[in-house]
Order: C-alpha cells, then sequence, then structure tokens
C-alpha cells in the first residue's frame, strides 16, 4: 500500500544570503532568510514525507527555536524524515515538487537539484520531480519578494517490516 502526503514551504529573499534549494547553492543576487540554511525546496520534501507517515511537520522536529538547527544544512531534516519514516515501517518512493519563483530561473539547475534530492533520499534519479514556475508578476511571488514550493511524497510499506 502506498500514502501519500504534501508539503509547502516558503521564505523571503534577501541580501547576502545564500540560495539553497534541494541541497544545491543557487547562483543568485539574494538568497533565503531563515533559520537553518532556508532550503524552501527541502522544507517542503520534509513536510511531504512526515505528512505521509502522520508524523507531524518540520517545525514539531526541528523547531526554529532550538539553536542546534542554526544554518542547519537542511539535507539532514530530510534523512532524519525518511529515518522516521523507517520508524512506521515506511519508505519514500518518489518526491515531486513545484519552486514558485519569479528569480532566478532555475532551468537550467533543476537536473542538479534532483541528483542531490535523489542522493539525500536514497531514491533513483526518475523517482524525484522538481519543477520551477514563475508567478507571472502577480501577487508576492511575482514581486520576487521570496519563494515558495510544494511539495507530494509518495511512501510505501516496507515489504516484511
Ligand atoms: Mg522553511
Amino acid at each position: 500500500m502506498t500514502r501519500s502526503g504534501i508539503g509547502f514551504d516558503s521564505h523571503r529573499f534577501a541580501e547576502g544570503r545564500p540560495l539553497i534549494l534541494g541541497g544545491v547553492e543557487i547562483p543568485a543576487e539574494r538568497g533565503l532568510v531563515g533559520h537553518s540554511d532556508a532550503d524552501a525546496l527541502s522544507h517542503a520534501l520534509v513536510d511531504a514525507l512526515l505528512g505521509a507517515g502522520a508524523l507531524g511537520d518540520i517545525g514539531v522536529h526541528f523547531p526554529d527555536s532550538d539553536p542546534r538547527w542554526k544554518d542547519t544544512d537542511s539535507r539532514v531534516f530530510l534523512r532524519e524524515a525518511v529515518t522516521l519514516l523507517a520508524t512506521r515501517g515506511l519508505r519514500p518512493v518518489h518526491v515531486d515538487a513545484t519552486v514558485l519563483t519569479e528569480e532566478p530561473r532555475l532551468a537550467g539547475h533543476i537536473h542538479e537539484i534532483r541528483e542531490s534530492l535523489a542522493a539525500t533520499l536514497g531514491l533513483p534519479l526518475d523517482s524525484v520531480s522538481v519543477k520551477a514556475k514563475t508567478g507571472e508578476g502577480m501577487g508576492a511571488i511575482g514581486r520576487a519578494e521570496g519563494l515558495a514550493v510544494l511539495a507530494l511524497a509518495t511512501v510505501e510499506e516496507v515489504s516484511g517490516a
């Protein structure tokens, strides 16, 4: 049997911060503000994975009030989410995400981001999908105040568990 979970995250842009998505640093004039490395793609995927296991959310497991997570590489959260799923006898089989951002254009970085996420999650490349869309100039995304990510994760019961 498979189960699915959804995730969402958004972070504001600011000067002097790196732009990290899926563990990959993207060349950009501005990066994302956050307690950890502000990797909104990884955060949305963590919530999707946790959601598939009904395991709560990223704020429950990795509160931003905890100094341990300051500037943390968010791939740590992804790996921990996979570990938490394993305690429920579940493992990820597929993830899909859409990054909503006006800038920078991500098309040239999608493959590297997918490779990074596949390695972090222990999934084959063809089970990791990442897409990008602009906000067509509308709203906070369209004004490039920040970016947002929608994510979906599918997990399955580990046979014999
Ligand atoms: Mg976040």
